[in-house]
């Protein structure tokens, strides 16, 4: 067995191996160390190999997709080996003979297809990047939705597009490996490398025609080396992978570049569309406005969010069938109440294609077919051509669904062992062998009745366990007279334990072959209905999946209209211009959270439609006045209308963006090891040399990261440059008030400031934008209101007013305050620990009865307290 186990293992060395002995799988050797660490499961030993001993832990078969979620989370690829034959076989051919085992599937990040596995809402996504010549692309599968895509990529957006789709893993060429690994760990996926020959084109392109039975793609478009390299290799993989079992893919389509919205990694992270800058869900875009009710619904949303498009059409088309759902509430509401019911065809579907769905996965279908018809029977004959669309897709399925109805149970179980999802009355042979093993069961309970009778042992019992099958038992006080004639002539003794006697039959034996022969009949003929089922539905498979999608279209158009008209949202006007007019907009996610604490969000305006040139808003104001918010909430307006949602604005006018930017200066990225102030230069230029006149870019204080005047000289420089090379759309928020001068020289620059009122000393927020420049920054009452010392606050205001009153009498340099200045005095103005004496207001309120105090003799006393003061 040994020999055997090395033999499988040697062909999966980057593997954990998963080796199948009878109700276990056991890992042995270090990938039992290994194994026993991730999961935290006890190491043991078995036998020796080469004179040491071997380690070994092991896991049960019914247990196992937990475990291997864990090692997969914990970055282990798992060789599952399963026994290929029944160990009686083995038996027969002599004693020392081995089971046969092979591995029937490779577990990996971007592979894997159990529900449990798997994230609902989420996209589980395997990529390939190829290199052939001067042509680079980059495929992409989800295996559990059958999705598959491809585009051209070249290197510079294989960061950018790696962060749009987040895959779990990437598969490269060996050759390539070395240069890019970096890049794709940066982005959280694991990276597989694979040989050269793997990435073949031409190798690849006659993959995808034996995957698809085709002689030729053309009719799927026509593809460049390169993309067939990248989804050659993808097919490869899987081929690896599963071993030889494919799974259900789509054609391949073709995404362009082009038509999406282009974002990179950084700007994604700040706007914190899908995930939040700590990493989690929580607090995102994707988390904050997210009222599907489907999974296949959710992953949608999830997909438009990350890839606004560029084509009018196709957005105009998308807003349109909102707001005819936001128009028709009730129907929306009704269409959520269908789409609540619908499983998840598309995992489903993947499952059953691999063969390793079961009676569930059938019912999903079932139930996902019969509310596809509900939904499609709703739909009104004028709705707008993206919901008509859908249902069209949604009808023709009414004999697979009437086949399932009748085949399946209401509840059938989750696996296909455990029988009796087949309904009654669907076949005749079925029935009957059920009613052979449930009538046995019904002759046995008789059967003890009856030899309890005969014995007098009122508490004997029929019970049956694996090992010897339907036996008779009593107690031992009992046993005697069993053991004893007459009785002994019909009861057979089998086995004595400690308190129990064991005897069987003639009779018993006999009708326990009936009974097993019924039950694995039964089961037999349920196997073969099972797959017979299966082929109906993959028979349809495609349009079963494109039922699904348009399920999940409806839902996300529903969902859409479902905050529109709860939040408050409006429809966004999108057309080919160049303007960018928001009146009334909010920042979706602040919004929320400030309504959860009962505050409200301030709407503002934003208008960057200045004709043919560059229009930049310079926006100065206090920390803490709401810049960020204000910028943020401009980007994500134009980020929703172009993914077809409507906008939380009273007003939206968006001239198509064809590339988003978001920079924040001085954002900390230790782990990368770069300085913070690298590395917002590094992203500036990025902008700098990318954006074009369609781009919106937003520029939160760069130049924050070193000293002030590099810091304004950068500043300055960037905002001219985006102003006279970029000339795009955009918002330029800046600490340095030396800049809102530039809005005199430069023709598409305005000031505009986040208001803040000043009051006995202190600053009120009222982060409401108006145009012009901030008068100050006020940063010494934000210290003094972020809990700084008064001794620290006093002496900065000294400071800043020496400063002040040295630059307005002609520049003196802070060198020479500081031998000005009083020195620092701590130590009078800070607050005395404990007070010396009581004042006379305490005094006075320290004598005091409140029981003894009429309401009238109260306010006096509030009277003279105030009058003491
Ligand atoms: P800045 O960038 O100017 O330092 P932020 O944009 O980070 O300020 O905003 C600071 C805080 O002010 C936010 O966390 C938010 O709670 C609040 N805020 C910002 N904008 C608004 C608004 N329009 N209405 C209400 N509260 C706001």
């Amino acid at each position: 067995m040994m020999a055997q186990y090395l033999d499988i293992k040697a062909q999966y060395t980057e593997a954990l191996l998963f080796y199948r002995m009878g109700d276990f799988y056991e890992m042995f050797f270090d990938d039992a160390v290994q194994a026993a660490a991730a999961l935290d499961i006890a190491l043991t030993r078995r036998g020796k190999h080469l004179g040491e001993d071997i380690a070994m832990c092991g896991v049960p078969v019914h247990s196992a997709e937990g475990y291997l979620l864990t090692l997969i989370r914990k970055g282990f690829r798992v060789a599952i080996a399963e026994q290929m034959e029944d160990p009686a076989e083995a038996k027969k051919r002599g004693s020392k003979s081995v089971v046969k085992r092979d591995v029937v599937r490779l577990v990996t990040p971007g592979t894997l297809t159990e529900e449990s596995l798997l994230e609902a809402r989420r996209h589980n996504f395997l990529a390939a990047y190829a290199e052939v010549r001067d042509e680079a692309a980059l495929a992409w599968v989800d295996i559990s939705t059958g999705e598959f895509r491809v585009m051209t990529c070249p290197p510079v957006r294989l960061g950018p597009e790696l962060a749009r789709l987040a895959p779990k893993e990437v598969v490269l060429s060996e050759a390539a490996e070395a240069g890019l690994s970096r890049l794709v760990e940066d982005t959280g996926a694991s990276v597989t490398p694979l040989s050269r020959g793997s990435f073949d084109s031409t190798s690849g392109e006659r993959r995808l025609c034996d995957l698809y039975g085709v002689q030729t793609l053309d009719a799927f478009g026509s593809f460049g080396r390169a993309e067939l390299s990248a989804m050659g290799a993808i097919v490869d993989y899987l081929d690896l992978t599963q071993r030889g079992r494919l799974p259900l893919l789509r054609p391949p389509v073709r995404e362009a570049a082009e038509g999406l919205v282009q974002i990179d990694a950084s700007t994604r992270r700040n706007l914190e569309i899908t995930a939040s800058l700590s990493g989690g869900r929580d607090g995102s875009l994707l988390h904050a406005i997210d009222r599907t009710v489907t999974a296949a619904g959710g992953r949608l949303l999830e997909r438009r969010l990350s890839s606004p498009s560029r084509d009018l059409d196709l957005i105009r088309g998308r807003i349109a069938a909102v707001a005819s759902l936001v128009e028709a509430r009730d129907l929306a509401e009704a269409l959520r109440g269908d789409l609540r019911k619908t499983p998840d065809m598309d995992r489903a579907l993947s499952r059953l294609s691999l063969d390793r769905g079961g009676p569930r996965d059938l019912a999903a279908i079932r139930g996902g077919l019969r509310q596809a018809a509900q939904v499609a029977a709703r739909l009104p004959q004028d709705a707008p051509r993206l919901l008509r669309d859908a249902a069209k897709s949604l009808h023709g399925h009414d004999e697979l669904c009437a086949l399932l109805e009748t085949a399946l149970v209401a509840e059938p179980p989750m696996l296909l062992r455990d029988g009796g999802f087949i309904a009654a009355g669907f076949d005749g042979e079925l029935d009957q062998a059920r009613r052979l093993r449930d009538e046995g069961r019904g002759v046995i309970a008789a059967m003890q009745a009856q030899y309890a009778a005969e014995t007098g042992i009122a508490s004997l019992k029929i019970k049956h366990n694996n090992v010897l099958g339907y036996f008779i038992e009593t107690t031992a006080t009992h046993a005697d007279r069993m053991l004893a004639p007459p009785l002994n002539e019909r009861f057979i003794h089998r086995q004595t334990t400690a308190n129990q006697v064991r005897f069987t039959t003639v009779e018993l034996s006999e009708l326990e072959t009936r009974i097993l022969n019924a039950g694995s009949h039964a089961q037999e003929i349920e196997k073969r209905l099972f797959d017979s089922l299966r082929s109906a539905v993959l028979d349809q498979a495609a349009r079963i999946a494109q039922a699904a999608r348009a399920l999940a279209e409806i839902d996300l158009a529903a969902a859409f209209a479902d905050i529109a008209v709860t939040d408050d949202w409006t429809l966004p006007k999108v057309d080919d211009s160049r303007a960018f007019r928001v009146r009334g907009g909010r920042h979706p996610v602040v919004e929320r959270a400030l309504r959860r604490q009962g505050g409200s969000f301030i709407a503002n305006d934003c208008d960057l439609s200045a004709g043919e040139g560059a229009a930049l808003w310079l926006v100065t104001g206090p920390n803490m006045a709401g810049k960020s918010t204000f910028l943020r909430q401009n980007a994500l307006i134009a980020l929703l209308a172009q993914a077809g949602s409507f906008v939380p604005a009273a007003e939206a006018h968006i001239g198509l963006v064809s590339q988003l930017f978001s920079r924040v200066g001085a954002a900390d990225d230790l782990a990368r090891g770069r300085s913070t102030f690298m590395v917002e230069m590094v992203e500036t230029a990025a902008i700098l040399n990318q954006a074009d006149d369609r781009a919106l870019v937003i520029l939160d204080e760069i130049g924050r990261g070193t000293a002030t005047y590099d810091g304004l000289s950068i500043a300055w420089a960037t905002l001219e440059h985006l102003h006279d090379v970029n000339r795009c759309r955009g918002l330029f928020a800046t600490h340095y008030h030396e800049m809102t001068a530039l809005a005199g020289k430069l023709a598409g620059v305005e000031n505009a400031t986040v208001a803040v009122r000043e009051w006995e000393g202190e600053v009120i927020f009222l982060h409401e934008l108006r145009k012009g420049a901030a008068d100050r920054s006020y940063g010494v009452q934000v210290a003094r209101l972020a809990g700084l010392p008064d001794a620290v606050v006093a002496r900065a205001r000294t400071v800043l007013e020496a400063l002040e009153a040295g630059e307005r009498e002609g520049g003196r340099r802070p060198k020479a305050l500081i031998d000005d200045l009083p020195l620092f005095a701590a130590a009078p103005a800070a607050p005395p620990l404990r007070p010396a004496q009581p004042s006379a207001v305490e005094e006075r309120l320290a004598a005091v009865l409140p029981d003894e105090l009429t309401p009238k003799e109260a306010l006096a006393l509030i009277y003279d307290l105030r009058a003491m003061l």
